[in-house]
This record gives C-alpha cells, structure tokens and sequence, in this order.
C-alpha cells in the first residue's frame, strides 16, 4: 500500500472482527493483451511499444483481484472457456486465491480477449474486446450456497437473468430470521455497476432491486451527462439504495440512501502510468469499505435479535417490539419490504469513497495491481 492516507485508513481497523464471508462477484473473465506505447499510435502506422504483457482481465475478474489484494474473501462467477489459455487464467486465480470453483466451463468457443493500447504520453488505455460467450444463466447462479456470501457484485449486463438472480437473493434474505441455528448467515447486499453502453439503458431497470449503485464515467457520458455532479442529482432518484459515481481525475461522488450527498477528491500519483482498471479498483475498494462496515452493523443488530429470539415468550414489552421492528428494517428481513442499505450513512459513504479514491489513486502511478500487495 503506497499511500499513507490508505494506511491509516487500513490499520485503524486491525481490531475488526474478522470476516470470513465472501464477496462474490458476478460477470466476465478475459485475456488481456496489453502493448504500453509512449504515445497513441496513428491510424495505419507501425509502432513498437516499450512494453508488452498478457493478464488476466474482465470487471468482475480484476474486482477480485484487488478484493484479494487488500484482504477479502472473494469469489467469481463467470463463464469460462476451456480453449488453450484456461490454465493461464486459473493458474492466476489461484495465485490471487480468488475462488472460481462455480464459474461455467464452456468448450468449443474461444476465451474473450481485450487488446489494450496503453499511452505512457497521457495515461489513455484505449480498449478492442471481442466476446463470443454465452451470458451466464440463472441455472449457474442456483448452484452457489447463499450462506458463503455477505455481498454479491453484479457487471451491469444480462438484465434479464441479472433480475432472476437478484430475486433469488431476496428470498433468500427474507427466509432469515435470526434465531440460534442461523446465528451466522447475514442478509446479503446486492451491488451493480452501471458501464456498459452497449448494455444500453436498460441497465437503469436495475436500479430498484439494489442496495449500491456504481455509475461508471462511461454509461453516465452515454446517458448524456457531462459530469458526476449531473449524474448524483439525476439517476436514481427512485432508488432506495445508495449511488456511487467515479470520475477520472475529479475523484468521485456519491449519494446515501436517504439522499445526502458526499463527494472527494482524487488523489493523483506522481505520473499516471497505467489506468487500465482503475474503475473496477475504484469498486473493489468501495465495496471492501461498505461491507466491512456492514459486517459491523450487522453483528450489532444480530447479537441483540438472537438474544430476543432466545426469550421471545418471556418479555413481550413495547419496549422488545420496538427493538425488533428497527432490527427488521436495519437487517432486511420479512416480507414487508426492508432497507438493507441503512448502515450506509453519510460518514460511512464519504470514508467509502475517499478510500477508494486513495487506492484507485495508487493504483494508476504504477503498473497493473501489484503496487496494491
Ligand atoms: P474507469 O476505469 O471506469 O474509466 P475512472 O477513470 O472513472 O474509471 O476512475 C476511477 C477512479 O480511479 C477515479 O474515481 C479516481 O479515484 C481514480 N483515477 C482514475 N484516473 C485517475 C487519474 N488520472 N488520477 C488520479 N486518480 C485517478
């Protein structure tokens, strides 16, 4: 970790309780081939690059990557081919102890590729990506045992089979109810980034079902937007989660669920060398960030409403009613609605932030992820 804000945030929370729940991501894994140039090339000319290297890639696989790198449990969940560079792509999950033990096996169709021209002159990765995959199904999704998760991670794609999926998790957050025999399973949260613009707006339909938001720069530009101001006041409105949008080098902004709004800056390095995945740092350590704190709050809540579950028949005040109803609502359980994102208040949102604006930071001053080990 380079920089010292990231320091104290990280060790000031080394009497944690320590969590060994996963954060499961859920989208693509891709070859990336990167070629580092001292400028963009023209059009139709030859250039030599300084630098060339393959790696792992796709949102949710480079999401994992940094989740693993600062300290947290994580899985992904994709499709996987089984053409010649498989045992490149596992070898570095495994490297990384990113578990991708469901991911789908496909054979007979080549492994998605990103071909990346990264200019050293301004810090652009410019970024061709062919896909030939199938979507994942909400077949796959079935296979996973919910009670591994406390928060799961969506690629805005796929909305159709994004929403099964999501209902599924619903149900299974109100099937909870805190007595001792699930004294350890938590409701999950439910994330989605908004990116793609080939996704096209549909993307937005997601927006009622989640508890956090991430409107990439990208989409927010396709949905006409010109900066994140616009984007805060704008999308989402509706939405009973929280919104969180990054901006390059402006840093980034956000809003809580009850709609205050908080904003930080960037923290730029020295030189930017390698933007390449800055948002999906950015995300991984926003989401490290909430669930820590969620983690947290959740455990506050539950020691009380296991506690109650325990003497139910003997004290039946106003008082323990009381109690349990706020317990329902902060934890997200029962079939009357609920608000899993209440933990998410302006302080906890403006740290979130200013966290992953920190190591989304460091990360572009040096090449690929390792400046985060
Ligand atoms: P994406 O990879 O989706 O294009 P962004 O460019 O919006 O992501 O960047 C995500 C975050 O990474 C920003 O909020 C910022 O904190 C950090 N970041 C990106 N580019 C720079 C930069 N040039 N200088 C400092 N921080 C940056």
């Amino acid at each position: 970790m380079t920089s010292s804000i990231c320091e104290e945030i990280i060790c000031g929370e080394s009497s944690m309780k320590t969590n060994t729940l996963k954060i499961l991501c859920v989208g693509r894994i891709c070859l990336d081939i990167v070629q580092m140039c001292i400028q963009f090339p023209s059009e139709d000319s030859t250039q030599r690059s300084i630098e060339y290297r393959w790696q792992r890639g796709g949102n949710a696989s480079n999401t994992c990557t940094v989740l693993s790198l600062i300290g947290q449990p994580c899985e992904l969940l994709a499709c996987l081919s089984a053409d010649e560079h498989i045992n490149f792509l596992q070898n570095d999950l495994r490297k990384y102890k990113i578990d991708y033990s469901h991911c789908r096996m496909i054979n007979g169709i080549g492994c998605p590729v990103s071909t990346i021209i990264l200019s050293l002159d301004t810090g652009s990765r410019t970024i061709v990506h062919h896909c030939d995959l199938p979507e994942l199904t909400l077949k796959n999704f079935e296979q996973l045992n919910l009670e591994e998760y406390s928060w799961i991670h969506f690629e805005g794609r796929n909305v159709d089979v994004v929403l099964l999926m999501i209902q599924r998790i619903d149900n299974y957050n109100n099937s909870l109810n805190f007595t001792r025999a699930t004294k350890n399973r938590i409701p999950i949260t439910i994330s989605v980034e908004l990116e793609s613009p080939r996704s096209g707006s549909g993307l937005l339909n997601l927006l009622p079902y989640i508890d956090v938001a991430f409107i990439a720069k990208e989409f927010a530009e396709y949905l006409g937007f010109s900066n994140m101001n616009e984007v805060i006041h704008n999308i989402g409105q509706d939405s009973k989660g929280a919104i969180i949008c990054a901006w390059s080098e402006e840093g980034a902004i956000a809003r809580t669920p009850c709609g205050s709004i908080v904003q930080s800056p960037a923290f730029p390095p020295r030189k930017v060398i390698d933007t390449l995945g800055a948002g999906d740092t950015f995300n991984a350590a926003a989401l490290y960030y909430l669930n820590k704190n969620k983690i947290e709050f959740m455990y506050k809540y539950k020691e009380e409403a296991t506690c109650m579950n325990d003497n139910q028949t003997k004290d039946t005040s106003d008082n323990n009613t009381t109690v349990k109803r706020d317990i329902k609502e902060n934890l997200g359980t029962g079939s009357s609605g609920y608000n899993r994102a209440k933990f998410i208040n302006d302080i906890v949102l403006q740290q979130t932030i200013r966290f992953a604006c920190c190591i989304a930071g460091a990360k572009v001053g040096l090449k690929g992820y390792d400046c985060l080990d």
